[in-house]
């Protein structure tokens, strides 16, 4: 699928209300700060993912667990030449993470899930010109939409529920198929000292639908319009967290 130009992915979406001037450096300055070891970690475990399902669409098989693995080092290892590794951490410690959340992955939650369309770019017009374009992770043969988080801390159960990027997904696939799918998962990884996995199920209703198009519009009118201000009050916001905070607070 060709990108469509304007567009809004649920990645920018997110970006943009936690924190505008974020967006703003990130998406219109264009300057793009290298990865941090947990997005890092992220890719290995969902190329592994990815490397099993597309496969398993026409085999209806999982590959081995070895195989998988292999394919997350490499991820993991091509990422981690780039990664901006902070001064405690280790990065042959986290790739060990990223290799047992594959593991954890591979084995608890692949057996239960037949893909049927894997990494799906998915675009859908709005009338303000604009795209709301992203991948759909995978849709199960059940009819549900899965996404895999990896994460330090356990989710709260409200995490599908809220998901803007689930939503994006449910009005993707209504448009794709004409029906509504059958729910949406969020598959969490979660990296506490004995990895678990938390998979949080939800709805979407017509009226959360049309709640997220009243935020997307919200949203790419306050872009068209360049209104961009700092949030100091979002979770990332921290000389740690956020790559331009020094630049942030020259501008602001
Ligand atoms: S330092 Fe804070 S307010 Fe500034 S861009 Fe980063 S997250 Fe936003």
């Amino acid at each position: 699928m060709a990108l469509p130009k304007p567009y809004v992915s649920p990645s920018q979406l997110n970006m943009y209300l936690r924190c505008p001037a974020q967006y703003k450096y990130r998406y219109i300055d264009n300057i793009i700060l290298p990865p941090r070891s947990a997005i890092t970690k992220g890719r290995a475990v969902h190329k592994g993912q990815e490397h099993n399902y597309r496969q398993k669409v026409e085999t209806f098989q999982d590959l081995k667990l070895s195989e998988i693995q292999e394919v997350a080092a490499a991820e993991f290892e091509t990422f981690a030449e780039e990664t901006e590794w902070e001064k405690d951490e280790d990065p042959g410690k986290a790739k060990d993470e990223a290799i047992s959340l594959t593991t954890l992955y591979h084995t608890e939650v692949s057996p239960q899930v037949q893909p049927v369309l894997v990494e799906e770019a998915v675009s859908v017009p709005l009338d303000s010109g604009y795209s709301i374009y992203g991948f759909i992770d995978v849709l199960d043969n059940q009819g549900y939409i899965r996404d895999t988080k990896t994460t330090a801390r356990t989710p709260s159960a409200s995490e599908a529920d809220k998901s803007l990027q689930l939503t994006a997904y449910s009005l993707a696939y209504r448009e794709l198929m004409g029906i509504p799918e059958k729910g949406v998962i969020l598959d969490y990884l979660v990296q506490t000292k004995t990895p678990k996995v938390v998979s949080l199920k939800a709805k979407r209703t017509k009226r959360d639908i049309k709640r997220f198009l009243a935020i997307v519009g919200g949203v790419v009118e306050a872009i068209n319009n360049d209104i961009f201000y700092p949030n100091p009050g979002n979770f990332m916001c921290n000389e740690k967290n956020c790559g331009y905070w020094k630049l942030c607070h020259a501008d602001f």
